[in-house]
């Protein structure tokens, strides 16, 4: 109770803007100034190093000494003038965050004084300290791609990120190098790698079929080709010493027990509601502290489930969207810690009200700004889109099930299948109008009209939607309507990948979706290759034979309905469409050869490294549980049964007090009769999960097998435990419960 009253009396913190002519700072003032932008490298190299420098990065070419040199000089010194003592590599293991170790930029020079050794300290950064750098790699997961005796690791400056600082101690900063992390034989140990590879690929294969259907009369040349990823984070945020008496939340980031207060979500009164002053104050503080490092932060807003929350921000390359949504994370972590707050990131922190999710919105843009998943007024015209929503819809097709495992976890299993998110099934949502438009396509007949005659006056993005009020203006209508409960909906001019876990990196649930679109553009070039013959480009009449085609082959994966329903199970499962439930039979489908040999063959994954991420994913999932199973045996040992143990006696003690004076024991004794028979089944659970655990250290060598039974045996003798707890949580009197319950922990911020 102290520690409730005590977080209700507190007032937010409360940092104030920067100033400027008496008044806050604006953003666009703020923005980027903690970043060695592209624009603080011109102003601060000569004009032939930066030239280089922008040659051998279009080129894809590795950078030279002479021009690393002089570009580690110019960051250092600009470093330097904000603070700087040391710089890292950062860089992302497979671990869903980040790994940093700081060097000071102190070198030390020894010259000879009359035979006696002088010693001069220096700051300096060298261009191959910026350029590479080796952290002893033998604690990071590499699923058995290096044994600890071979364990070296590369960190290597990814020059397509930009550097930026980040607050040190005492006033000091601390220089960031974006990298990658690679091992001695240039596999990819880290998760920008593989993104990178898969970016590549996909520029080159969009960058084919543009040049097939490259018209020269009409069209403008396309040079680079781009993926584009807007991350929206959800999260809870609760308070912290609330938090602190939590040992579940501590250790595993949910709730493993705890039952639902009267009021949660229901009222559907938490959505888009008024922001909690003492959240609202951290948020802010947060994307202060994002906007220096040049992270977009666009929207906030509460979300449906109580202490839940977003933040949105503007959509970038898809690189840079990762490491600034890693970035988003971290600083929302630290920020909340400055106000008392502790976020949370797992999908699944409280049973019964919504998780959490991450949707990846994600299209593909030119380098002279055309969205290719911009459908225009006509999309049944835009052969291009179509041509590219084709090769979309077909990536679903052939490899749904693996971008299925892309965002498989102990943590999303929770969120996944459990009628608030997407189930295990993907499948694609397009949208009334263009299902209209691939329908009419296929069946060769013109398109149906849309609406009331009015809304047919097409503007570009969609039709005109009249309000009826006449002091309304008319709004533009989206070519599409939401379907919130699709895995992977079209919104209008771009796709979003509603599926993907709230705690992961994107960057492998992308990397997958890029290799498997690559994949795809690849089928479609070679379509209009052959469609078009010996003709110079692919005519508007061969790329319709072709779109005929591809919409006949990816029918299966569209669907339009409510995908929570279990009409959809069935209806998918007659379409022969995966419907996966679990992690590991989602980590199976890695080495599925239809998925293993189509990442080889882009180039993205070698065997060896896929066969590593599934040991890796494998063994994550089986730790994860082990950790759950074990945290919840220690709490219900060690606070729940002591806890009611304590009520048990009061009640009897009390019991046995009114028989004495004849005061009539019954209510107590009701109590107590009732109470016994569930601690009884509580402590044969207990026995039960003891016994199941003990049962997965006897297997050794078989990581899928531990994963499969952590699965499938510890969950459900972990669930049986909780659901005896909650109901001894019901009965318990309050003063005797030793946790925070899902009350105070929602109510109180
Ligand atoms: P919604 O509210 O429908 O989810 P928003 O327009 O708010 O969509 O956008 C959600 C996210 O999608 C934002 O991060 C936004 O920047 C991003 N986004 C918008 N357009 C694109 C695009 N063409 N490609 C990738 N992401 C995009
Ligand atoms: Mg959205």
């Amino acid at each position: 109770v102290s520690t409730v009253v005590e977080s209700l009396t507190k007032a937010p913190r409360n940092i104030a803007f920067p100033q400027k002519d008496g008044r806050p700072q604006l953003i666009s003032e703020i923005f980027g100034q903690n970043v060695f932008s592209f624009k603080q490298m011109s102003s601060r190299l000569p004009k032939p190093v930066y030239s280089t420098f922008l040659k051998q990065l279009r080129g894809n070419e590795t950078i030279d000494k002479t021009t690393a040199d002089a570009i580690a000089h110019a960051v250092k010194v600009w470093a330097m003038e904000r603070g700087a003592t040391h710089f890292t590599h950062w860089f992302q293991p497979q671990t869903d965050s980040t790994a940093e170790k700081h060097d000071s930029f102190l070198t030390l020079k020894s010259s000879f004084e009359k035979g006696f050794e002088e010693v001069e300290c220096l700051d300096s950064l060298s261009g191959s300290q910026l350029l590479q750098s080796e952290p002893d790699a033998s604690s990071f997961p590499s699923g058995g791609m290096r044994s600890t005796f071979e364990a070296r690791g590369y960190t290597i400056w990814d020059t397509k990120s930009p550097m930026f600082l980040q607050e040190g101690p005492h006033g000091t900063s601390i220089l960031y190098v974006p990298s990658v992390f690679i091992s001695y034989n240039g596999q990819a140990l880290d998760e920008k790698t593989v993104l990178l590879r898969s970016s590549e690929v996909l520029a080159k294969n969009a960058l084919d079929v543009l040049d097939l259907i490259f018209d020269p009369e009409n069209d403008e040349r396309v040079n680079q080709v781009h993926t584009s990823l807007g991350t929206e984070q959800e999260y809870f945020l609760i308070d912290r010493a609330l938090y602190t008496l939590r040992p579940d939340l501590k250790i595993t980031g949910r709730t493993l027990i705890g039952g639902l207060p009267p009021r949660h979500q229901q009222l559907e009164d938490h959505y888009f509601g008024k922001i909690p002053s003492r959240v609202l104050a951290a948020m802010s503080e947060c994307e202060y502290e994002l906007y220096k490092l040049g992270v977009p932060c666009k929207t906030r807003h509460n979300e449906v489930a109580p202490a839940q929350f977003e933040l949105a921000p503007i959509y970038e390359e898809a690189m840079i969207a990762v490491d600034h949504n890693l970035l988003t994370m971290d600083v929302l972590h630290r920020v909340a810690h400055r106000h008392k707050l502790k976020v949370l990131f797992h999908e699944k922190p409280f049973k019964g009200v919504n998780g959490s999710g991450k949707h990846c919105n994600w299209s593909l843009s030119t380098d002279n700004g055309i969205n290719l998943l911009e459908p225009t007024a006509k999309p049944e015209e835009n052969y291009r889109f179509l041509l590219f929503l084709l090769a979309t819809l077909k990536a679903l097709e052939d490899h749904g099930d693996l971008l299925r495992a892309g965002i498989a976890s102990a943590s999303n299993d929770h969120r996944l299948g459990a009628h608030e998110a997407p189930p295990g099934i993907i499948s694609a949502f397009l949208g009334d109008h263009l299902t209209e438009v691939l329908n009419a396509i296929e069946e060769d007949r013109p398109l149906k009209t849309f609406g009331a005659p009015e809304m047919q006056s097409v503007r570009v993005g969609g039709t005109v939607l009249d309000l009826k009020v006449a002091t309304l203006p008319n709004i533009a209508r989206d070519l599409t309507d939401r379907n919130r409960t699709s895995p992977f909906a079209f919104t209008g001019n771009k796709f979003e990948f509603r599926a993907v876990g709230s705690k992961q990196s994107v960057s492998f649930p992308v990397t997958l979706l890029n290799s498997a679109v690559a994949s795809s553009l690849k089928e479609v070039a070679e379509a209009l290759r052959k469609q078009k013959g010996d003709k110079q480009y692919a005519t508007k009449e061969d790329q319709l034979a072709v779109i005929k085609q591809f919409i006949k082959i990816t029918k299966n994966v569209r669907f339009e309905g409510d995908n929570y329903s279990d009409a959809w199970v069935k209806e998918a499962e007659k379409r022969g469409l995966p419907n996966i439930v679990n992690s590991y039979d989602a980590f199976t489908r890695l080495r599925e050869p239809r998925n293993a040999e189509m990442l080889s063959r882009v180039g993205v994954f070698t065997n060896e490294e896929l066969e590593s991420r599934y040991h890796i994913l494998m063994e994550k999932y089986a730790k994860d549980v082990r950790i759950e199973a074990q945290t919840l045996l220690t709490m219900v040992v060690q606070l729940i049964m002591p806890a009611t143990f304590s009520y048990r006696k009061d009640l009897a003690q009390a019991a046995s007090l009114l028989k004495d004076v004849e005061a009539g024991c019954e209510p107590e004794l009701k109590v107590l009769k009732e109470l016994t028979p569930i601690l009884i089944d509580l402590q044969k659970a207990v026995v039960t999960l003891e016994a199941e655990i003990a049962a997965t250290d006897d297997i050794t060598d078989d990581i899928a097998a531990l994963c499969k039974k952590s699965q499938a045996i510890l969950l459900p003798a972990m669930e049986a435990v909780r659901s005896y707890a909650d109901q001894l949580e019901g009965i318990v009197g309050d003063k005797y419960w030793p946790l925070p319950k899902y009350t105070e922990l929602f109510l109180n911020i």
